[in-house]
């Protein structure tokens, strides 16, 4: 995929993009933008959380004067948040320019919308029905509007805004581009798009089962294969999932991670192919009843489950294909509830994921697997939080004599640490797991802390660079793929695994 720079943008918007920790555009962005630069009016279909926001916030602020203080670009949204949220973001890309942008929305003052719009602003932010209401008032001028964007345009319809948009749209100048995003594509919003769009580019980024789900929070932890189970738990040690899955490629992987969390203390089942019915339903039973909190299983297995409250889907093995990354994690995510989906990707894997990324629209942020410190920070906040609860319970009761006696003779500090050691040795796991553990997180501390790799070469020409951060550098002799140039073929002796056609059997 490109890089920002690649798209042809300013150096101040590039400036803003990087201040913004965006690394290279998100797909939609990929398309939107380009089109969007060139003057094109686009229909996009994207929805939250594909970085829909700056794929019509970058051609505002590339293509907008900030020398002329007249409204040029106006932003249509259906809610008060959205409206803020997107006013933020364009103000941020928008900033090194010198752009002003303003949210417009009910329920605020007029007061004080009146005041900064008369300070003058090129970019406005607004739900639809209080625009309507400034141009009636004439207190908006949008007749030199050059570039019009209606944001989740299906969620205005639903709100009943369609006469609002016709109204604030049909007073625009005609001279002007157009742009809706949209996560469905009903008929009144092909029909609005017909009657005030002039000859639309489309972008879709078609998923398998229509998009992922918004209330997901996607992430990815790059890491070699030997350290992936370490990675994983300490993302489990960080993140604490009240419920969650973890997808494995293979059965015998399941049972690897299943029992490797068991010997770290985690209170995890297994389903595969290979359990009985009467097994996977006593698996399925503990999570349903509280009796475990993590869920271990192979694509096939999880086929058709249905368990609520899933708060994380963790892909530990990649999903063979964008469809089966879809079905997991949406898993989770439901019935309103947030949700996280969090992937690991070894070095290898990278190009294929990219691919699921790409093929699924959906922005799969990247995330630092947890250092041994933040680990260790995150379990003493976890044991205050379980000193604190029993505090507030009042069960201490019966042991406050004890302590008071014991006091006579110590500082009741040091009581209380050696009560809550006491606790915490109790909780542990036995010694022969905890050196193997330590061993393995300490090889993944030495991982993490590798020395950053030497300055970027210059680019090749006709070759692209893909940046330091993205797959196994060249110089990288840790995980460099044996042989460069095109990958062998699956399964070949230097070749990855046949993952796909041997998952494929496993069930
Ligand atoms: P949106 O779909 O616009 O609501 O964006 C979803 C989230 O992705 C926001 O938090 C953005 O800040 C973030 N985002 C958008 N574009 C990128 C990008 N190219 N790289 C990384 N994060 C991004």
């Amino acid at each position: 995929m490109a890089d920002f720079a690649e798209l042809g943008l300013r150096p101040e918007v590039l400036r803003a993009v990087a201040d913004l920790g965006f690394e290279e555009p998100s797909p939609v962005q990929a398309r939107a933008i380009p089109l969007l630069m060139a003057g094109r009016d686009l229909i996009a279909q994207a929805m939250t959380g594909t970085g829909k926001t700056a794929a019509f916030g970058i051609p505002l602020v590339e293509r907008l004067d900030p020398d002329n203080d007249a409204i040029q670009g106006v932003v249509l949204a259906p809610t008060r948040e959205l409206a803020v949220q997107v006013a933020e973001q364009i103000h941020q890309l928008g900033r090194h320019r010198g752009l002003r942008v303003v949210p417009i929305y009910g329920g605020q003052p007029y007061e004080r919308q009146f005041r900064a719009l008369r300070a003058g602003v090129q970019i406005v932010v607004a739900t639809p029905g209080r625009l309507m209401d400034h141009m009636r008032r004439g207190t908006a001028d949008l007749s030199g509007v050059r570039i019009m964007v209606l944001d989740e345009a299906d969620e205005m319809l639903n709100m009943g805004f369609l006469e609002d948009i016709e109204f604030v749209l049909s007073h625009l100048p005609e001279e002007r581009q157009t742009a809706l995003f949209s996560a469905t594509m009903p008929d009144p919003i092909r029909d609005l798009a017909a009657r005030y769009l002039t000859e639309p580019e489309t972008v879709t980024l078609g998923s398998p089962r229509g998009t992922t789900v918004e209330a997901i929070a996607q992430r990815y932890y790059e890491v070699p294969g030997r350290h992936k189970f370490e990675a994983l738990v300490r993302v489990l040690d960080v993140e604490q999932p009240s419920l969650g899955i973890i997808f494995c490629g293979t059965k015998r992987a399941v049972d690897d991670v299943t029992e490797g969390l068991r010997a770290r203390g985690y209170r995890a089942e297994a389903i595969h192919g290979d359990m009985s019915q009467m097994m996977r339903e006593r698996a399925i039973g503990a999570l349903r009843g509280g009796r475990a909190e993590l869920l271990v299983a192979t694509d096939v297995a999880a086929r058709g489950l249905d368990i609520e409250q899933v708060t994380h889907v963790i892909n530990f093995d990649l999903p063979q294909d964008p469809e089966y990354y879809v079905h997991r994690i949406g898993r989770t995510g439901r019935a309103g509830r947030s949700g996280e989906a969090l992937t690991f990707v070894t070095p290898w894997e990278m190009r294929e994921f990219r691919f699921i990324e790409r093929s699924t629209g959906a922005r799969i942020r990247r995330a630092a697997i947890p250092t041994a410190a933040e680990v260790a920070e995150r379990e003493r906040e976890l044991l205050a939080e379980r000193v604190m609860s029993v505090l507030r319970n009042g069960a201490t009761a019966r042991y406050r004599a004890l302590v008071e006696e014991l006091s006579e003779d110590h500082d009741p500090v040091d009581i209380a640490a050696a009560a809550i050691a006491m606790a915490e040795q109790a909780r542990g796991s036995d010694g022969a797991d905890r050196s193997a553990a330590a061993q393995a997180s300490a090889e993944l501390e030495a991982w993490l802390r590798r020395p950053p790799p030497p300055p970027a070469p210059p680019r090749l020409s006709g070759q692209r660079y893909s940046g330091p951060r993205r797959g196994p550098a060249p110089w990288d002799r840790e995980n460099r793929p044996e042989r460069r140039g095109p990958l062998p073929p699956r399964g070949g002796p230097n070749g990855p695994p046949r993952r796909f056609t041997s998952r494929r059997r496993q069930d």
